[in-house]
């Protein structure tokens, strides 16, 4: 049974039983985005805006100048695209920096950094240059010293953590070959020797960011399965793996279409010896901790690809005002104005959603799972929008390397947007693909139905609880449901927020409820079917993302008013964004009643079959 106990395949069914027990299940307080799916329109999260205190703003103003002074003095990113190394006097000095200990507590020798400064300085650097962004976040966001600072015992962090300050690179090595967006298929090995005492490591890890360098390594892998009531249940665990352990071996560098200077690698562990205190979380807990320390990782990837786009919002808004064809500058023609009003606008909005969400991680207890998880997915769309657009108004420049630009003589304006697009393509894919950020976000806003709904869909549930079920949800459902008509008029709390930008508050209120109806009538139509019905949720996805966005954007306008930015110009660009942003809402909301979906899941099978492989003649194959 999946989650919504319908049947499934025996392959799926593991799946998704270990994925389902791996989940954090816990909702401690305050999620926007839960609410939102509830019908629950939570302003007060999001109002007034989080700030910076100024001795935190102070401190991370200081440490990014530095940074700032050390990379255009001594790194060009150009080189290290087209050699795929990044120097090595650059590696040590960014550790004489601390920059690979920028939230490690100082107590354990770190910078003590705040989530915001940390997010602000992979802002900075992946404006500049993506390979020393991946370096570092890769390190620190899942690398060894985040699972550590979350699971790791007293001994393991003094052990370790005081190493990232001095010389150690670490790497996050979850992905085989046969495990990708499924991570409960992986088939690396821990056996257990000399009483438990110490575990040989046999397999294969993927795609490990950092593996080619790395000194240590959190490395997910199968110990023994375990009798839980009577069933064999697979046992995930993660270890701590010093790479200068015999049998441990990088089988292959691998080369991608950009962050070239990245060290990418597919790692072998061949009887790697482990000691069995190097267990981090405790044996089974290896998925748990694997997919807690992504859902906090990848908090780090909208600020990286926010600092990107800025740079492409930058270089399209001077190139658009410098570049004159067809008697005016490219920017005047109405097409290419449309473009950059739509970059400002979304990169308003990355920016907004990018630092509502870093400053809710920092309050305590907070549960900020799903506005991470919109936040990566939101951003990093936006930014191969953001970054495509850039290259479109650099016309053939935008395809021209800046290497190839500067040798030609055009030296000043050798923009490197080809590297910025190249780069930045992988974001969608790293630390959860779009697609599976969808089923994440559908899984846990879905899960308030799931807890009332469940006993109705399993099967093996006896006709009392059954009958329970439907009396506990007609209470709960007959209280909460009629709360969803009720009309929006007005808007308390809106202190600062323009009177312009008030009534997407309103409008976005509104929507809630409807959003939470909608997914109440589709659960009740689809039943367990709504499980497979990933177009329709992806839907609800995104239309609480760009009510999210929404919200976020009006409550950030009214804070940057309060910081001196002229309140005319900034009402215009976040009324720009509302208001397209309300089209899309619109449109997917149609879209849940009238679509292709069947059609296209038809069309979909024939495509599979192979009997529309004449579209594909007349190619070389
Ligand atoms: C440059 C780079 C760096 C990386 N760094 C690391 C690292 O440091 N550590 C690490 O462990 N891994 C790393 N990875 C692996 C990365 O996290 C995976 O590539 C990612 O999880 C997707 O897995 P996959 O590529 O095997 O795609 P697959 O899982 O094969 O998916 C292929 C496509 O199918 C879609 N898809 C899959 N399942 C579903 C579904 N149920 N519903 C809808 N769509 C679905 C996906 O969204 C995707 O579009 C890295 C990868 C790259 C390319």
């Amino acid at each position: 049974m999946d989650m919504f106990g319908k049947k499934v395949g025996k392959e799926e069914r593991a799946s998704l039983e270990v994925a389902e027990a791996s989940r954090q299940t816990e909702w401690k307080q305050g999620s926007f985005l839960r609410g939102l799916y509830d019908g629950k329109y939570l302003w007060d999260l999001v109002h007034p805006f989080p700030e910076q205190t100024p001795e935190d703003k102070k401190k991370g103003d200081e440490y990014l100048a530095a940074i700032e002074r050390l990379l255009c003095e001594e790194l060009d990113p150009e080189q290290v695209d087209l050699t795929g190394e990044i120097p090595e006097g650059v590696i040590r000095k960014l550790f004489e920096m601390g920059a690979f200990a920028l939230k490690i507590p100082e107590s354990y020798g770190g910078l003590g950094m705040s989530k915001v400064n940390y997010g602000r300085v992979m802002h900075l650097i992946s404006s500049y240059c993506g390979s020393t962004s991946a370096l570092l976040s890769a390190h620190q966001s899942i690398g060894v010293p985040q699972p550590l600072l979350d699971f790791g015992t007293e001994e393991q962090k003094k052990k370790y953590l005081p190493r990232f300050r001095k010389d150690a690179i670490s790497g996050f090595a979850l992905t085989e070959p046969g495990a990708g967006s499924d991570p409960s298929k992986i088939t690396t090995t821990a056996t257990p020797i000399e009483d438990g005492k110490y575990f040989l490591l046999n397999g294969e890890k993927l795609w490990c960011t950092n593996g080619v360098i790395a000194d240590i390594l959190i490395v997910m892998a199968l110990t023994p399965p375990k009798m839980v009531h009577g069933k064999e249940k697979k046992q995930i665990t993660a270890f701590i793996v010093e790479t200068n352990t015999p049998g441990f071996e990088v089988k292959h560098r691998c080369e991608f279409m950009g962050i070239h200077g990245a060290k990418i690698g597919l790692l072998k562990f061949t009887n790697v010896k482990v000691p069995r205190e190097n267990i981090v979380a405790g044996e089974g807990e290896g998925l748990k901790l694997a997919l807690t320390t992504l859902n906090t990782g990848r908090l780090t990837i909208p600020a990286a690809v926010t600092g990107a786009s800025k740079y492409a919002l930058r270089v399209s808004r001077i190139w658009a005002a410098k570049r004159v064809q067809w008697g005016a500058p490219i920017g005047e023609h109405e097409a290419v104005a449309d473009k950059l009003a739509g970059m400002a606008a979304s990169v308003l909005a990355m920016e907004a959603m990018t630092w509502y969400v870093t400053h809710a991680a920092m309050r305590a207890h907070a549960d900020i799972r799903l506005e991470t998880a919109v936040a990566k997915k939101f951003c990093t769309e936006m930014c191969l929008d953001v970054t495509n657009e850039a290259l479109q108004i650099r016309g053939g420049r935008g395809y021209e390397t800046s290497r190839s630009l500067s040798e030609r003589g055009e030296d000043e304006t050798a923009y490197p947007i080809e590297r910025l697009v190249r780069d930045a393509r992988i974001s969608t894919i790293i630390e959860g693909t779009s697609e599976i950020m969808d089923l994440f976000i559908t899984r846990e806003a879905l899960d308030i139905h799931l807890k009332r709904m469940l006993p109705l869909f399993n099967p093996r549930a006896g006709i009392f609880s059954k009958l329970k079920a439907i009396f506990d949800m007609g209470v709960s459902y007959a209280c909460w449901y009629p709360g969803l008509w009720l009309p929006v008029f007005g808007f308390s709390n809106a202190n600062g927020i323009p009177a312009k930008l008030k009534q997407h508050l309103i409008y976005a209120k509104r929507m809630t409820r409807r959003l939470a109806r909608s997914v109440f009538h589709s659960m009740m139509i689809y039943q367990q079917a709504m499980a497979k019905k990933e177009s329709l949720a992806a839907r609800f996805v995104k239309i609480g993302c760009d009510l999210f966005a929404i919200s976020v954007v009006c409550s950030y306008v009214a804070s940057k008013i309060k910081n001196g930015i002229s309140e005319k110009d900034l009402t215009l660009l976040a009324d720009l964004f509302c208001r397209t942003t309300r089209t899309k809402i619109a449109r997917q909301f149609h879209e849940v009643c009238y679509n292709q979906d069947g059609l296209k899941k038809a069309v979909a099978k024939i495509v599979l079959s192979g009997q529309y492989e004449w579209l594909e003649s007349d190619i070389i194959k």
